[in-house]
C-alpha cells in the first residue's frame, strides 16, 4: 500500500526545541530534503557547501524509498534479513550518488578511523565510533537512535568526519579525538572546523542516573535528572577550540519527533547520519 507522503515539516515538528540547543543553534537549522533518501539536512550547509553530502535519514514511508517495504530502517544488528539490509544501504548510497559507504559496529569508544575510497559498495570497518575522510565519493555513516551524530567539516580543505556520541563515547573522549584527528593527521586547527550536533534525544527526555553525570564530570545530582547531551558536546567542542559561532545544534528530538527512530521510544529501527564529499566536482 502506498501511503500519502510524510506530513509537512511544520506539522510534525511539534515543540521539540530544547532551550539549550535552540539558544545555541548557530545557523544549523535542518529541513527535510527533497527527493531520496528521506532525510533532514542542515540548510545553511546545503546552500553554502554544495560539495558536501550531509544529512540524517528519517523513517520515510513506503513511498519514500525504493524497496517499497515500508520504513527506512538502517540498523545493522538484530533480526533483519541480510538482503533487506543490503538493499536499503545500497539505496542510500545510490540515492546520494556516492560510490561507497563505510560504517562500523559502534562500541561507544573514542576510536576515529581515517578511510580512503576503495572498491565500490558497502564497507564494514573495524569497530569504531568515528570516521574521517578526504576522498570524494566515499560516504561516512553512523547508525543512531537517540545518540548524537556529530558532523565535523573542514570546509577549506574539504575534509569531513562523522562521530557517534552517546554518554559513554563522550566520556571516553570521542569528540575531542575527532577534533584532534584533523589536527594530527592533516594539520587542520580546531578553529577551521564547522560542527553540527544532529537529531538526538533532547535534554528534557533524557533522564539519567548519577553515574552518568559523574562519568561526564558533572556535579553528582544524587538522583536521576535530565541531561542534554548536545549541550555537553557543544561546550566540549568550544573548549577544544572550535569557535562558538561555528558550532550548531539540531532542534529535533528523536523521542518526540515521530519522523525518527528512538531507542528510548521503543524502536528497534535506526536512522543513519551520513557525511561525505560529493564525487565529481561542486555539484
Ligand atoms: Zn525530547
Amino acid at each position: 500500500m502506498i501511503e500519502s507522503s510524510p506530513p509537512p515539516l511544520e506539522d510534525s515538528k511539534r515543540a521539540v526545541e530544547t532551550p539549550a540547543s535552540a539558544a545555541r543553534e548557530g545557523g544549523s537549522r535542518e529541513e527535510a530534503r527533497s527527493g531520496a533518501p528521506p532525510a533532514v539536512e542542515v540548510v545553511s550547509w546545503s546552500e553554502e557547501l554544495p560539495w558536501l553530502v550531509q544529512g540524517v535519514t528519517t523513517r520515510g514511508s513506503s513511498a519514500g524509498h525504493s524497496d517499497g517495504r515500508g520504513e527506512l530502517d538502517l540498523r545493522l544488528s538484530g533480526e533483519v534479513p541480510v538482503r533487506a539490509t543490503l538493499d536499503r544501504w545500497t539505496f542510500l548510497t545510490e540515492a546520494l550518488a556516492m560510490e561507497s559507504v563505510v560504517v562500523a559496529r559502534q562500541p561507544h569508544g573514542p576510536t576515529v578511523r581515517t578511510h580512503r575510497l576503495a572498491a565500490p559498495g558497502i564497507h564494514i570497518a573495524p569497530d569504531c565510533d568515528g570516521h574521517l575522510t578526504r576522498d570524494p565519493g566515499l560516504l561516512l555513516a553512523v547508525t543512531v537512535g537517540d545518540c548524537v551524530p556529530v558532523f565535523l567539516v573542514a570546509p577549506g580543505q574539504r575534509l569531513v568526519a562523522l562521530l557517534h556520541a552517546g554518554w559513554r563515547g563522550i566520556a571516553a573522549g570521542i569528540l575531542e579525538r575527532g577534533i584532534h584527528a584533523f589536527e594530527e593527521r592533516f594539520g587542520i586547527d580546531p578553529d577551521e572546523l564547522l560542527v553540527h550536533l544532529g537529531p538526538a534525544i533532547c535534554g528534557s527526555c533524557y533522564e539519567v542516573g548519577p553515574e552518568v553525570h559523574r562519568a561526564l564530570h558533572l556535579p553528582d545530582p544524587g538522583r536521576p535528572i535530565p541531561l542534554d547531551l548536545r549541550a555537553i558536546l557543544w561546550e566540549r567542542a568550544a573548549r577544544a577550540g572550535v569557535p562558538p559561532e561555528r558550532i550548531g545544534a539540531s532542534a529535533y528530538c528523536t523521542v518526540e519527533d515521530p519522523r525518527f527512530f528512538s531507542h528510548r521510544g521503543g524502536d528497534l529501527g535506526r536512522q543513519v547520519a551520513y557525511l561525505g564529499v560529493r564525487a565529481g566536482g561542486d555539484r
